[in-house]
């Protein structure tokens, strides 16, 4: 028995001859890692399996189709013992031991002079994890504490604030609808590294709370205004900020280029020279109805879906919206920022053509404690959202998809 804990290093085998004796399947788990990290691998063995055999066939390993000889250990850096034959292992390791060569053992941890971490790699690191002692090692442990520190880094709560990213600009990130679970992992690594967060009333407000102490947080709803519109006004400040030489993490609900005004902030970053990048959210007009559990399109029934923002009524002078073309088409129609114009617009359908039976959903709150679905047609949504009390945020989905999702409302088609 050996009380010391294993001494770690980082062996750089570019270049440098690898001998894995053995071609089963711990042979084929841990050979594309050596050859990723550059080494020269041979493989002795009187059998390979087929993923090795490819290997070999395409060059990129050595096959000795044989069984192991003392000296195959010479001229290599490291082996590895992986026979399911103890016998054959121990010759290996003695074979190593007597040329100074650190051997490991896929058999028995106890008798090698090397061991094999858990290992992964994310954000420019490569994480790797031993048991202390061969008494109590326990690869699954070690596995499990491995994919511990690699979620951390992926979502950003282990993110060594002083050697992160800070390259100053603005990093545009959509938060999906709401629910803190349903942002990227690129976008909350963003959020974590960021000197400065500007968020939306709609963005995921609980990741907030994640935030570093020392991360400025500005609340746009209360950013003052002045002479300037709130958009001129927080184009100015992600600038200003950024032109300080701080991470600005624009954080905004769904998808920032989905009715979110996300491209006038990257034109007015580049108007500044200031560096900007997107990360990408779940949209609500696809996210919401999904976690409402209304598909979006089925098959059979729908060959398109459109999305349209309702924030002003069919006959207004600004909207840029064709009804009667949108009124022609069959398949599934998402209106966004509708609550207040969805009487309007539900008429403004019929009379371009689609039936006052058309099934209507309207999910209300997406993705929060407070969601919930209102159920209507094209012919009662006005009145249905008037009973209900139906609030912004809400996604209105028209079609035929609502029927496949809730058939005992509905009458059945046709
Ligand atoms: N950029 C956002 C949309 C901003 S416009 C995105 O990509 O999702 C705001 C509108 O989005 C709301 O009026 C509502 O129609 C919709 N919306 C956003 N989040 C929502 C949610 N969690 N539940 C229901 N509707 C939502």
């Amino acid at each position: 028995m050996d009380a010391h804990p294993p001494y770690p290093s980082g062996l750089r085998l570019t270049g440098r001859r690898v001998l894995m004796v053995g071609g089963g399947h711990v042979a084929q788990r841990r050979v594309p890692a050596l050859l990723a990290s550059g080494a020269v691998v041979t493989v002795v063995s009187p059998e390979v399996t087929p993923a090795i055999e490819a290997l070999a066939d395409s060059g990129e390993i050595a096959w000795q189709q044989r069984a192991f000889e003392d000296s195959d250990v010479d001229g290599t850096w490291y082996v590895i013992a992986a026979t399911d034959d103890h016998d054959a292992n121990q010759a290996v390791s003695m074979a190593s031991e007597s040329r100074r060569v650190f051997c490991v053992r896929a058999d028995d941890a106890t008798a090698a002079s090397a061991w094999t971490p858990a290992v992964g790699r994310s954000s420019g690191v490569t994480v790797a994890v031993l048991s202390n002692e061969e008494s109590n090692r326990d690869p699954q442990r070690s596995a499990a504490i491995r994919d511990e520190i690699l979620e951390g880094l992926r979502e950003g709560a282990i993110a060594a604030p002083h050697h992160r990213d800070r390259t100053p600009g603005v990093v545009l990130v959509g938060g999906g609808p709401g629910d803190p679970e349903l942002v990227s992992v690129a976008g909350r690594k963003a959020l974590m590294q960021a000197d400065v967060v500007v968020a939306d009333r709609l963005a995921p407000r609980e990741l907030l709370g994640e935030l570093p102490s020392t991360t400025e947080l500005v609340d746009v709803a209360k950013i003052p205004r002045g002479r300037f519109t709130a958009q001129e006004a927080i184009n100015e400040l992600i600038v200003a900020r950024a032109l300080e030489g701080k991470r600005v993490v624009r954080f905004k609900g769904g998808d920032s280029f989905v009715f979110g005004r996300g491209y006038e902030e990257v034109l007015a970053c580049r108007a500044a020279g200031v560096p900007v990048t997107v990360v990408p959210g779940l949209t609500s007009p696809v996210a919401v109805p999904a976690l409402a559990g209304i598909p979006i399109t089925h098959r059979g029934i729908t060959h398109e879906f459109t999305v349209v923002s309702g924030h002003v009524p069919p006959d207004h002078h600004d909207s840029l919206v064709d009804y009667e073309a949108v009124a022609r088409l069959t398949g599934t129609l998402v209106l966004m920022m509708a609550v207040e114009n969805a009487a309007a617009i539900a008429e403004a359908l019929v009379r371009g053509g689609r039936d006052t039976a058309t099934p209507v959903a309207v999910v209300c709150d997406g993705s929060m404690p407070a969601e919930r679905t209102v159920l209507a047609t094209l012919g009662t949504l006005g009145e249905q959202i008037a009973a209900e009390r139906v609030r912004a945020p809400a996604i209105i989905v028209v079609g035929e998809v609502v029927r496949v999702a809730h058939p005992e409302y509905f009458a059945p088609h046709g």
